[in-house]
């Protein structure tokens, strides 16, 4: 490959949706930002949205824009199916966190058919100990398989650990390695075992498509401040296929899910539908934050970023294997693009020190235990002269520390 920074000033040039990095609110004297799938960066968009909602709906309006306001919670979260999730209306509510939703999806099913809980042990964090929780709780078996980081959950070991339990809980992008789990295989293989499957999909959605209703998906949670450029705290979302619906219950029973919520009856009696997985009040600016963002993703379309998102990451592995090679790096994760996300992951012994360097020198990426560095390049905004000043930096770094003794 020509490792030259001329090379990525060409593609840059030849990149077909160089014009929405120009509806980000970008510092061009600003730092790299690689952390994209942490926190995405601000849509202008976004931040007109909020200044219209906060001045004329709430400023002005006041109490009367409950009128509107009351269904946004679905009608976002339909938009947010059809443009990034393969979802038809009707499945998708907007509310809480992902940690909430999982909590609200899994105890339905737990409720629905007790039985072991399944994850992986080096899924994310808050997944494995909401499902722990649970397990405790129900007195049910909680069972935590290993999946090998680097390629990712593998289909007939999934449907080993399903037979027999109630819910598998995986990522379709893994935090760490990036790895794109077979959705539709794994799909395929609990459902032969008797298990639902609800996917985590905070790592992978506004950066790779995802079908969820053709795929065979019964449940889905996600969070939309990463990727899809909410902003902090946005609200994330619970998928819910239409014909599981009516089968599961959710354990908080809030005046949001209530069929007349304004009766305000003596008991809980759910709506329909995926109205009664929102619980209470939701968070107004973070859905109309939320409703700006999708639309900046939906004008790029989800199959252009995710052509350019692999552009991206293919550059990134051959410079990096190019360039950081010599110096101990090695990429982590599949090889080819394709069986990736958005973001690179490089493993080396002082990566926690070198994340700290990088940001000394305006390159802002993140580290992971236990020897990660990562660079999250969201396909919205990233350019690849980022990617090429990026590493040309961490090069620098690693030329100019002490060569390890021996
Ligand atoms: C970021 C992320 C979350 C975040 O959970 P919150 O409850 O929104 O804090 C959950 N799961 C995965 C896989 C994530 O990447």
């Amino acid at each position: 490959m020509n490792i030259g920074r001329s090379a990525a000033e060409e593609l840059d040039r030849s990149d077909s949706l160089a014009d929405v990095r120009e509806q980000f609110d970008i510092d061009p004297a600003g730092p790299i930002y690689l952390d994209g799938h942490s926190l995405g960066r601000l849509p202008h968009r976004v931040r007109e949205r909020l200044h219209r909602v906060i001045d004329e709906d709430w400023g002005r309006d006041l109490v009367a824009s409950w009128d509107t306001w009351v269904d946004w919670p679905l009608t976002v979260g339909d938009r947010l199916g059809s443009a990034l999730l393969g979802a038809a209306p009707g499945q998708v509510a907007v509310a809480d966190s992902t940690t909430i939703n999982l909590f609200k999806v899994a105890s339905a099913v737990l409720a629905r058919q007790r039985g072991p809980l399944v994850t992986n042990r080096t899924n994310f964090p808050t997944d494995r100990y909401v499902l722990e929780g649970l397990a405790q709780a129900a007195g049910v078996e909680m069972r935590l398989i290993d999946v090998d980081r680097d390629t990712g959950p593998e289909p007939d070991l999934i449907g080993r650990a399903a037979e027999g339990a109630s819910l598998v809980c995986l990522s379709l992008v893994d935090f760490r390695s990036g790895a794109v789990a077979p959705m539709r295989e794994i799909n395929e293989v609990c459902a032969r075992a008797g298990a639902l499957v609800c996917w985590d999909v905070s790592h992978a959605v506004g950066a790779v498509p995802i079908e969820l209703d053709s795929t065979g998906a019964e449940l889905a949670v996600g969070c939309t401040y990463k990727y899809v450029n909410a902003g902090p705290g946005s609200p994330a979302f619970a998928y819910v296929r239409a014909e599981l619906q009516r089968e599961l219950r959710q354990p908080i029973w809030g005046w949001f899910g209530q069929r007349e919520m304004f009766v305000m009856g003596p008991s809980y009696d759910p709506v329909e539908g995926i109205g009664q997985f929102v619980a209470g009040t939701p968070s107004i600016l973070g859905l109309a934050s939320l409703d700006a963002a999708i639309e900046v993703l939906a004008g790029a379309g989800i199959g252009e970023l995710r052509q350019k998102g692999m552009a991206l990451v293919g550059y990134a592995s051959d410079l990096i294997e190019d360039r950081l090679g010599e110096f101990g790096v090695v990429l982590g994760g599949p090889r080819l693009p394709e069986n990736r996300g958005s973001h690179v992951s490089m493993h080396h012994p002082d990566a926690y020190d070198l994340g700290a360097e990088l940001a000394e020198h305006g390159v802002m990426g993140d580290v992971r235990p236990p020897d990660l560095l990562r660079f999250g390049l969201a396909p919205a905004y990233t350019r690849f002269v980022d990617v090429w000043d990026a590493v040309d930096k961490l090069a620098a770094l690693l030329r100019a520390r002490p060569s390890e003794p021996g």
